[in-house]
């Protein structure tokens, strides 16, 4: 056992804040009652203000692989292609779970450096001629390498081609932590996870759909039961869901709708924002390189630390747990033991990021990494820098 508070510095699960454990701390209630009407209707009609949505947004009580696959399995037919982008490990897996539901994903290569290039986008677009796809797939915030997604660029990248197909964004996480408009932007179904940027436990995940992916849905051939819009629709109307809804898990995300709210949207993604500079201060003094190379394409949510030559990224973890009880995220498939990664979302201040860097910055010195002292300062210059607009702000 260790005294003092944990620090869990992945990038999601994010630190849960007080207010939120207490509003969970419930007793169940009867979900068919009367009094939960009023919650569950809290909860959806407060997920479109996240999502910026007029439309319609569901919940599920699971994990975000399960909005993926709601996603495609309400939209699209067996056989459909879809065009996804390889940002990284997480736009990865949702290629290989539309293979697995037997739809035909084509892939856009990339390096795992950056976010998706609308201009890739648009070319296979434009040389879509026959209209054979049926959707674009993008990750807004690619989780496994620090790494964002213009997704109004890629939306202007489908009308330039004059392209029909659905568009449809995994924000599982950058919503509530990266600005996101999905009206706005044209997205026809976001995806989303209660776990990262909402500040709540695993456990809810949800899709926000636009009219035309509604439309979709009715004639879409794929087949579906617990993820089918159309059986959620009747009961949400009156704030019900037609299973049995994470009850404590609703109660928490109304708290976290409040928190939000209350702080002001825009603030939250200012905050975010100035912490990633800070942390991005730091391992640039270090002398480390961020695994993002696209500057302007830099997750607001994590950073992605690679690991010099011939030293072990997990070795180094292993000591930022053992000696200071912080818990950085990983490298994930093709980046194990070649990456850290510290995340710097959700429920999260100044200090927990000084303390975070200082106990990054330690874990250098005390696994033998090669680095060069001085990267907390540098984030605390930045912080210190932007402390006043920040305020004035908030
Ligand atoms: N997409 C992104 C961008 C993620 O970060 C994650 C999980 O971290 C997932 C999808 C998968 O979500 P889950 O692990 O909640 O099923």
């Amino acid at each position: 056992m260790t005294a003092g508070r944990h620090f869990l510095q992945i990038p999601g699960p994010s630190n849960v804040p007080d207010r939120i454990l207490r509003a969970m701390d419930m007793p169940t209630m009867d979900h068919r009652g009367p009094a939960f009407s009023e919650v569950g209707r809290k909860a959806l009609e407060g997920m479109k203000t996240i999502f910026k949505t007029e439309g319609r947004v569901v919940i599920y009580p699971s994990s975000g692989t399960g909005a993926w696959e709601a996603a495609l399995v309400n939209t699209l037919s067996p056989g459909d292609t879809v065009l996804m982008y390889e940002t990284g490990h997480f736009a990865t897996l949702w290629k290989k779970l539309a293979e697995k539901l037997g739809l035909n994903p084509v892939f856009i290569e990339g390096d795992w450096r950056s976010g998706a290039d609308a201009d890739a986008i648009e070319a296979r677009l434009r040389a879509d001629t026959g209209h054979a796809i049926k959707a674009v797939c993008v990750v807004h915030n690619e989780t496994s390498t620090g790494s964002v997604t213009d997704i109004a660029a890629t939306r202007r990248a489908i009308d330039a081609a004059g392209h029909p197909a659905l568009l449809m964004v995994d924000t599982i996480s950058s919503l509530a932590s990266v600005e996101y408009r999905h009206d706005d932007w044209g997205v026809d179904v976001t995806v989303s996870g209660s776990q990262k940027g909402l500040m709540l436990p695993p456990g809810l995940s949800f899709n926000a759909i636009s009219a035309k992916a509604m439309k979709a849905s009715e004639t879409a051939g794929l087949i579906r039961s617990y993820w089918s819009w159309a059986d959620m629709t009747g009961p949400n109307d009156t704030g019900y869901f037609p299973y049995t809804p994470a009850t404590n898990l609703i109660y928490g995300l109304n708290a976290a709708l409040d928190m939000l709210h209350e702080e002001g949207l825009d603030n939250v993604f200012a905050r975010h924002r100035r912490h990633a500079a800070a942390a991005r201060a730091a391992v640039e003094a270090w002398g480390l390189e961020i695994l993002c190379n696209a500057p302007a394409d830099r997750s607001p949510v994590l950073t992605a630390v690679m690991m010099p030559e011939g030293h072990s990224a997990d070795a180094f973890r292993a000591i930022t747990l053992r000696h200071y009880d912080m818990s950085l995220g990983n490298g994930l498939s093709k980046l194990a033991d070649r990456v850290f990664r510290i995340g710097h979302l959700g429920d999260f201040n100044d200090l927990m990021l000084v303390g975070t860097l200082a106990g990054v910055e330690m874990g250098l010195r005390d696994a033998g990494v090669p680095y060069r002292a001085g990267g907390v300062q540098a984030a605390m210059d930045v912080l210190g820098q932007t402390l006043d607009t920040h305020r004035d702000a908030a």
